[in-house]
């Protein structure tokens, strides 16, 4: 609890301040037209703007918040194949529904950038999915990012595993999801056990999840929405996400619904760290459960002797 590499996602309480605006009319843009510094971009492969059609905002509407709909996240996880597959007519239907994902520009340019775009919602897909694999058991999923139990030198060590890596014109950093792959032994030879068990399996996609999740939320303004005042208490004040669009918006619904209630619990046991998922309460494994009775058991013994 509290270290920085395991970061405690319980605790954010926070509402989601969505209003969204559509855009009618989505266009492809050659990043030619666009002029001087363009062609720094062309370089990319990513040649293309989605761009509000005649550049003025006067058929957009103001839609009721998507978020009312549950099941918001999986239409955008969704549209990551539409991207895949530049399938225009989707993707245009998208953006007259929900308006734009969010780019985040300096001023409200109406375009967004094709490759970001792409990119942001195959990490999203990806992320989704790493979450589902854990919540239903897919082992399988996992261990095809972590390959089979082994024991390796530590320079053999996937570090950092990336399980995304879109071509993104503007930041190439962005939306990774990564693992660092803890080594230990003596210093000369140190090695890597990759995750040797499903437990172990589960634990080290956690923390890229958890990884992700973190970066994500950093990117979100968090603004505070209201004071209530509590009798002579100090005021409480609560706080609201405020997404740049249906991108992020899709995200923090997904995350308090999926992410923030697997995350609540760390084991107990004595040196443990490790996520507690249902069903087991107390314990991540029932090998913590035995040792930290065992411990116990010693514990109550020694103090039985140290009174006697
Ligand atoms: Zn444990």
């Amino acid at each position: 609890m509290g270290r920085p590499d395991a970061p405690n996602v319980e605790t954010i309480h926070a509402e989601i301040l969505f209003h969204a605006s559509t855009w009618p009319k989505v266009t492809r843009l050659s990043w030619k037209k666009m002029g001087e510094g363009a062609d720094e971009f062309e370089r990319f492969g990513h040649p293309l703007l989605i761009c509000f059609n005649s550049g003025s905002m006067e058929d957009s509407r103001e839609v009721n918040s998507p978020l009312s709909n549950p099941e918001f996240w999986q239409e955008v996880r969704q549209l990551a194949f539409a991207f895949r597959e530049k399938n225009w007519k989707e993707i245009a239907s998208f953006y007259a529904t929900y308006g734009p994902l969010g780019y985040p520009w300096e001023a409200g340019v109406p375009a967004e950038p094709y490759g970001w775009a792409e990119a942001a919602l195959e990490w999203f897909r990806e992320l989704t999915s790493l979450v589902e694999a854990i919540e239903f058991g897919r082992y399988g999923h996992l261990r095809k990012y972590f390959g089979p139990p082994r024991v390796v030198p530590a320079r053999q060590a996937i570090d950092p595993i990336v399980f995304v890596r879109p071509k993104n014109p503007f930041d190439f950093s962005t939306y990774w999801l990564k693992y660092t792959a803890e080594v230990s032994g003596p210093e000369k030879d140190p090695v890597w056990r990759s995750p040797q068990d499903e437990g172990e399996l589960v634990q080290a996609t956690w923390k890229v999840v958890v990884r992700g999740v973190t970066e994500e939320l950093g990117r979100i303004p968090l603004v505070p929405i209201a004071e209530e005042r509590r009798g002579s208490h100090l005021p409480l004040v609560h706080w609201g996400f405020r997404p740049r669009g249906a991108f992020s918006a899709a995200f923090l619904q997904w995350f308090f619904a999926k992410v923030a209630p697997l995350g609540g619990r760390t084991c107990v046991a004595d040196g443990c760290d490790h996520l507690v998922l249902p069903p087991r309460k107390v314990y991540c494994s029932e090998k913590c459960s035995d040792r930290q009775k065992s411990r116990d058991a010693r514990r109550r013994e020694k103090e039985r002797y140290e009174v006697d």
